[in-house]
């Protein structure tokens, strides 16, 4: 095995487009490594991206935040304003693993990882979160619900590396919070997660929402009729109803030892509404 580390994303492209066999992005390592320990993967070529600037960096850009694919998760809990401005964003980031890993675990390898349990990925989605992907073909922007479509697939092309995410800005009032059930307090893998991002007007209506669900389906998902739920309300009892059983029927859970179809599809009700709550507070102080 071949072990490279490029200082810039162009020369890490020429690594991944020109190599023979299986080549691999090298984050922090905490799936990649471990998938290699078990015999499920062993790459010829290892390319590691951590020496690469760009992919290191948080900037406030547009109103918003650029975020480095490669930073980590205790990188992400360090930056006070990123904190203040997207909660549910670090938040969910650092659900990830222990104090080890968020020393290395990255958001980029979160998503490219491609599991649908991904923490910090629906997170992503309900702010809008935009990859900026870079590979021989040069550098596209892609919806972050549009590069995972299934479990360990992606839709990225040879060679191509998530560089960051853009999370453009928020409009005043509003607030974004994410919520994961495991069966341990932590150091587990989400039997649901559910992210969610409302905006209020002056009134305390909510004129705009994104609902995402991980977990419950082969990608996370943007569940487009949960949203519409709050969208219209003052994110009330009635609204919270509506959002519990749209949410459940977007699941299209597995069975698995965590828990079983209908508990999961449950669950998914649950977190929904208390997701909800908290971002509704989030928005009214926003
Ligand atoms: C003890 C332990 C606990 C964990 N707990 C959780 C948890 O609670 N929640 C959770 O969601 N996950 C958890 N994980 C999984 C893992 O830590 C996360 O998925 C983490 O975010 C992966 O990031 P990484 O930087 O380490 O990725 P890596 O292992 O470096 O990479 C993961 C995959 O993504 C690819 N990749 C990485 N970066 C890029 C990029 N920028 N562009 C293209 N491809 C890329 C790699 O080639 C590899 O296939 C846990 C893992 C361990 C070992």
């Amino acid at each position: 095995m071949r072990y490279e580390a490029p200082r810039s994303l162009d020369q890490a492209i020429v690594l991944l487009v020109g190599a023979k066999g299986d080549a691999r992005v090298l984050a922090g390592g905490t799936d990649l490594l471990v998938q290699m320990k078990t015999d499920i993967l062993a790459p010829d070529l290892i390319v590691d991206i951590k020496g690469i600037a760009e992919l290191r960096e948080i900037k406030e850009e547009g109103g918003g935040f650029r975020i480095g694919a490669a930073v980590t998760g205790a990188e992400l809990k360090e930056h006070a304003r990123l904190k203040a401005v997207f909660p549910g964003v670090v938040e969910a980031a650092n659900l990830i693993g222990s104090t080890q890993i968020q020393g290395r675990a990255s958001m980029g390898g979160n998503l490219c990882n491609g599991s649908p349990a991904a923490d910090s990925v629906p997170a992503l989605i309900v702010v809008g979160a935009i990859a900026s992907v870079v590979g021989p073909g040069g550098r596209r922007d892609i919806p972050v619900e549009d590069v995972m479509v299934g479990p360990r697939k992606l839709s990225l092309v040879k060679g191509e590396i998530v560089a960051s995410f853009l999370l453009p800005a928020k409009p005043g009032r509003t607030g974004d919070a994410y919520l994961r059930f495991i069966p341990r307090t932590e150091m587990d893998i989400a039997v649901v997660g559910c992210g969610i991002c409302l905006t209020l007007d002056a009134a305390g209506t909510c004129t705009a929402a994104r609902v995402s669900l991980g977990a419950v389906a082969p990608r996370p998902l943007l569940v487009a009729p949960a949203a519409a739920a709050l969208v219209g309300t003052k994110v009330d009892a009635a609204a919270l109803e509506k959002l519990d059983a749209a949410a459940r029927a977007a699941c299209q859970p597995i069975d698995d030892k965590r828990g079983t179809k209908e508990y999961r599809v449950k669950v998914a009700g649950v977190l929904a509404r208390r997701a909800a709550q908290i971002a509704v507070e989030r928005a009214r102080t926003a």
